[in-house]
């Protein structure tokens, strides 16, 4: 406090200063007098007067112009007319008379303008250190902890389900909080439980926000936005009082939808922060969960908050009550893909070489932010080339610029990489199908995911067991050679795309052999390293056990590989109708379910 008043005082100087600098500008002095001028006349040295009439007649200022003096000499006169006299008398007739025109208003307001700015400048700093003061419920005085929500009523949200393309299972989930933002009673009469938060993940222009307006747009109810980076804000305390002040107004406006843009920038994990200083946003988290605790279930007030990092968010908010459902939103396939196209080419005119599913087919991993942008840009270079409509042409440079700027280079891929993809993970369900101990497939796909993974099978959640069994380790290990054997056996060569397949692999037969000695050979013995990722362990540090038993561990993980690979191997060669199958499936689709990749072996 003392360090603002500080503050405030200077202002206040500065102020001053410039408020006196100013008139005294304006009344400056004569460098010449009266008596002077007329000794200069009656010499014969002045050689000219300009007289400029003031706008306040009669007063004014006469420019004198002195034979061998170098500058002009100024005289201020409180009459002019006196002067003229005063002039003729002395026999002088060179000089004129101009007016000098008024001032226009804003220049003889403009001290007074800006002394009001100055002195509103020091009260709000004023307010502001009183707000801090009082830990923040201050800053409702000056409105400064009014939430930034931008609140957007019934008639402003257009969009609509129709309008999200894709995410099918994503919009039928939310079709429920739909109709419980449209008949609340409906629910509340059955004594449902609606949940209040949702939380939609995904990585980011996949069309979360865009989905939860269109939940507001489908219900009727109003949209409150705000985006955290919004909550922290410079001033402490104020993150609180804006969440409080945001909610208070979504209450009033119930049913309505709060959703909260990239949660993660508040609700990181508690306490995760490098050197600690996080005040500000714990106190904007914990205001946020304590008012989220605070409304009824059944208010009529949904909570939706996206994130494209679900695990780097605190778990506190995750707890019942709070944001106890997660819809995940994934990248679209090319199903997907072409409806999106399709709706962000409504008010583009296409060219008839245009083919938006062939287009959708080459963009395999572009999200729907990455879509439009790529019909945007196309467009931009139809208009460049004064076309009035797309061409192919115009899709293909800016498919480039899209797609290879910068991180999203990874996402190009080819059809070639795209097959060998598709037979890849067939290879890998086949067997997760086969085997007993493994599996069920829940999904496939093929659709890069912006990391490393070109496309990914995923089995069902694995129950919780005690323990594994050596069985079905073996059958993991099978399962992980699948995507390499079906490579090798379509394409007659491998890539390197299963070079974690097979890390995962022989780490699952080491850990077999040396620690939980289910080897006949070794032997039930475990060679196992505790400290294996101490550094500096091959520096000397001596091992359990000689170069003969090293050997025979090496030799032994190598026979366990070679054995599931071979039958890898013979499984999927007798399962090759379904692998060519699967496949083209994938390749199709993109993402196949449990269902679509059960009913290939139906007809076995
Ligand atoms: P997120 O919130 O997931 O980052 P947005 O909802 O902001 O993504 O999406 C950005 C833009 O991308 C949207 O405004 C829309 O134009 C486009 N978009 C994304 N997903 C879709 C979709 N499924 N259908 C139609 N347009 C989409
Ligand atoms: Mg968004
Ligand atoms: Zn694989």
């Amino acid at each position: 406090m003392k360090q603002k008043s500080g503050f405030g005082f200077y202002l206040l100087l500065i102020v001053l200063v410039f408020f006196f600098w100013y008139y005294f500008s304006a009344t400056a002095t004569s460098d010449i007098t009266s008596k002077e001028l007329f000794a200069q006349i009656s010499e014969g040295k002045v050689t000219g007067i300009v007289i400029k009439q003031n706008a306040e007649v009669p007063t004014g200022e006469a420019r004198v112009t002195i034979k061998d003096a170098k500058k002009v000499h100024i005289l201020y006169v409180s009459d002019v007319n006196a002067l003229q006299s005063e002039l003729k008398v002395a026999g002088f007739d060179r000089y004129t008379v101009t007016n000098v025109p008024q001032d226009g208003w804003v220049k003889q307001m403009l001290p007074m303008l800006i002394v009001v700015a100055a002195l509103f400048l020091l009260f709000m700093v004023m307010m502001n250190s009183q707000a801090q003061m009082q830990g923040g419920s201050g800053g409702k005085m000056m409105n400064f902890g009014k939430s930034r929500a931008k609140m957007t009523t019934q008639d402003k949200i257009k969009i609509r389900f129709e309008d999200v393309a894709g995410l099918a299972e994503e919009k039928e989930e939310l079709a429920e909080v739909v109709d419980f933002l449209k008949e609340p009673q409906k629910y509340t009469m059955v004594g449902a439980r609606i949940p209040k938060g949702m939380l939609l993940v995904g990585p980011p222009g996949t069309g979360k926000t865009l989905l939860a307006k269109a939940i507001a747009g489908e219900a009727g109810v109003p949209f409150f936005s705000i985006s955290d980076s919004a909550f922290v804000e410079m001033f402490v305390g104020v993150g609180a009082s804006r969440v409080r002040d945001l909610f208070n107004e979504a209450k009033e406006n119930a049913p309505c939808i709060v959703f909260i843009d990239e949660i993660d920038a508040v609700a990181r994990r508690r306490g995760s922060g490098m050197g600690g200083g996080h005040d500000e946003r714990e106190q904007t988290l914990n205001q946020m969960l304590v008012e989220m605790d605070g409304f009824g279930e059944n208010e009529g007030i949904i909570v939706m908050a996206a994130t494209n990092r679900v695990d780097i968010l605190d778990p506190a908010i995750m707890r019942p009550g709070r944001f106890d459902r997660k819809v995940f939103v994934g990248r679209p396939d090319v199903k997907g893909r072409e409806d999106i196209l399709k709706i962000h080419a409504k008010n583009k005119p296409l060219g008839e070489d245009v083919d938006l599913h062939t287009v959708a087919r080459t963009t395999a991993g572009f999200t729907g932010a990455d879509l439009e942008n790529l019909l945007n840009e196309s467009a931009i270079a139809a208009a460049k080339d004064n076309r009035k409509f797309i061409m192919m042409r115009d899709i293909k440079d800016s498919f480039v610029k899209v797609g290879i700027g910068t991180e999203k280079k990874s996402r190009i891929i080819t059809e070639k990489e795209k097959k060998i993809t598709a037979y890849h993970e067939s290879g890998h369900a086949i067997l997760f199908h086969v085997l007993p101990d493994v599996g069920p497939v829940y999904s496939v796909s093929i659709i890069p995911t912006g990391g490393s993974a070109a496309g990914y099978t995923m089995p069902l959640p694995e129950k919780d067991e005690m323990f594994n069994t050596r069985g079905r380790m073996l059958q993991e290990i099978i399962v992980d050679f699948g995507g390499r054997v079906a490579e090798e056996l379509i394409f007659d060569d491998i890539t390197t795309g299963a070079s974690q397949d097979i890390k995962q692999a022989t780490s699952t037969a080491r850990a077999m052999v040396t620690q939980y000695g289910m080897s006949a050979s070794v032997g039930p013995v475990c060679y196992h390293e505790e400290d294996e990722v101490f550094l500096g362990r091959d520096y000397g540090h001596v091992k359990g056990y000689g170069e003969a038993v090293a050997g025979e561990i090496d030799a032994e993980i190598k026979r366990i590989l070679e054995e599931c690979y071979s039958k890898a191997r013979d499984i999927i060669k007798e399962h090759e109708d379904i692998l060519e199958k699967c496949a083209g499936l994938l390749l199709e689709k993109e993402k196949i379910s449990r269902a679509e990749f059960e009913a290939l072996f139906g007809e076995e």
